[in-house]
């Protein structure tokens, strides 16, 4: 078995053409000790729920998911480049290229015996490895099935017909489409392809493997589509602009295969090409098991450690977790509603922080303003921004944009003063002071994605990023408060 598995891994020993040698397939499932793979168990009861022919169904996707790690081994590398450029190639070719398809997510390049470049489609470069890994007959049993028994679900059918196609044709829009104009989510669900630009290294440009499978979590779901349809009001009344489709499931996770299992995110928004959301719409995936995991075991430990305790007390851990779900909900809609345009032009590096900070903004000051919730579930979100802010500072290797962001969301209110650190927690007098702040800061940063140039994300991340905050949070000091009439404040008001 062993062996066989090396065969397959050194198969494109150049990410260049197909070995001739025969690849190891017609096999059961490989023990996962070289691929991403991530594989829970359902709760209690929810395989019940489901009929015979959606079990099956559900076994085949699985299986197709955990092949389709063997795909994503292929596109991991120690070199930037590979596979998905050929060695030695320079950002300058790339950007010249004539052929359109060199710059393409879905392709592979690489230099011909001239020296030409040439852009192969995924699809047909790993076409060989998919057909003995036999995906695309998995996922067309997987098809069948879902036509027959009582809970049939014909638009799934079609949904997975139209992704195993893709697998041949390389029309991967086909698939997204018939997954995304469905109005209702399916019981049973897969998400598989290439998506994200994660792992190529040189120039997140191209897109890995990578695929979930669950079973819906209804009650989750409708909760959370409820708040996502209050909050887009908001937006939309406030905007005047009509806002994106946008669907959200919560799902009981059964398996993560290829790049999001390495990564381990805990939801997924798709389609990833922004013209593709605004024409097809998209989704938004919570995996459930992931949710739980790092609420219960970072996320309530640090509020409960990080925040005063008046300002906590009587909030339940029930409580708690639906604040986080409906924090972390708000956070991935706000990624549609970003404005402006050319942000790589004209902010280089500081985009990917820019948008977190404004995604994390809007979702703070949206959730205040959803009709139908107490003031309080807003604020305990509020105090969870500063203490996952924690979080993000110990993760802040992994995910540098995300704890820039955080920890100026924090800076901003300290020195305007409705915010302090002392004795190793964060405590305020006033909720709407803070969120006042929350909203100036929220027109800065909307300021800069619509005209701002790179220099004016710098100016506001000099003044706001001090991660020497956190230092005060692990050893229970209290953090200087700025003088009341800083040059900082009269800035930000002039603004
Ligand atoms: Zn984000």
């Amino acid at each position: 078995m062993a062996q066989e598995r090396r065969v397959i891994l050194s198969a494109i020993p150049n990410g260049g053409e197909a070995s001739p040698r025969r690849l190891a397939i017609s096999r059961p499932e490989l023990p996962s000790y070289t691929r991403h793979i991530r594989e829970f168990n359902l709760p209690a009861g929810v395989e019940e729920e489901l009929d015979e022919h959606q079990r099956q169904a559900f076994s085949y996707l699985v299986r197709a998911a955990r092949r389709w790690a063997d795909i994503y081994a292929l596109q991991e590398s120690t070199d930037p480049r590979k596979p998905f450029w050929p060695q030695g190639i320079t950002r300058r070719e790339v950007r010249e290229a004539s052929d359109p398809e060199v710059r393409s997510p879905y392709t592979i390049v690489e230099y011909d015996q001239n020296g030409k470049l040439v852009a192969r489609p995924m699809h047909d470069f790993y076409g060989k490895q998919i057909k003995e890994l036999d995906i695309i007959r998995l996922l067309r049993k997987a098809a069948d099935e879902t036509g027959k028994g009582r809970n049939r679900d014909f638009k799934l059918q079609a949904y997975l017909r139209a992704k195993a196609r893709s697998l041949e044709t390389g029309d991967f829009k086909a698939s997204e489409r018939r997954w995304l104009e469905r109005e209702d989510e399916p019981d049973l669900d897969i998400f598989f392809g290439f998506y994200d630009t994660y792992s190529d290294e040189f120039l997140s440009i191209k897109y890995a493997a990578e695929a979930s499978v669950g079973v819906l979590d209804r009650q989750a779901t409708d909760d959370s589509q409820w708040f996502k349809s209050a909050l887009l009001g908001w937006w939309e009344r406030e905007t005047g602009r009509v806002a994106p489709r946008i669907k959200v499931r919560v799902d009981h996770t059964r398996i993560q295969a290829g790049q999001v299992a390495k990564y381990e995110f805990t939801g997924m928004s798709i389609p990833c090409q922004m013209d593709w959301r605004e024409e097809l719409g998209s989704k938004f995936i919570i995996y459930r098991p992931f949710f739980e995991d790092k609420f219960r075991h970072r996320r309530l430990p640090s509020l409960r450690n990080l925040i005063d305790k008046d300002k906590i007390d009587g909030i339940t851990d029930g409580f708690a977790r639906l604040a986080a779900l409906r924090k972390i909900i708000a956070h991935e809609i706000s990624h549609s509603l970003v404005p402006g345009e050319n942000h790589q032009e004209r902010l280089g590096q500081e985009t990917t922080w820019v948008k977190e900070l404004y995604c994390d903004l809007l979702a703070l000051v949206g959730y205040r303003h959803v009709k139908g919730l107490s003031m309080r579930e807003s604020e305990i979100a509020m105090a969870m921004f500063f203490s996952d802010g924690y979080l993000d500072y110990e993760d802040r290797r992994r995910r540098p944009e995300y704890h820039r962001s955080s920890t100026i969301i924090t800076q901003y209110p300290i020195q305007h003063g409705s915010l302090s650190l002392l004795d190793g927690r964060f405590i305020w007098h006033e909720t709407p002071a803070v969120f006042e702040d929350f909203s100036e800061l929220l027109s800065e940063t909307q300021d800069i994605l619509i005209d701002g140039k790179s220099k004016d994300a710098q100016r506001l991340r000099e003044r706001y990023f001090d991660p020497t905050i956190y230092r005060y949070l692990i050893f229970k000091g209290i953090y200087p408060q700025p003088e009341e009439t800083s040059p900082d404040s009269t800035l930000v008001s002039s603004s």
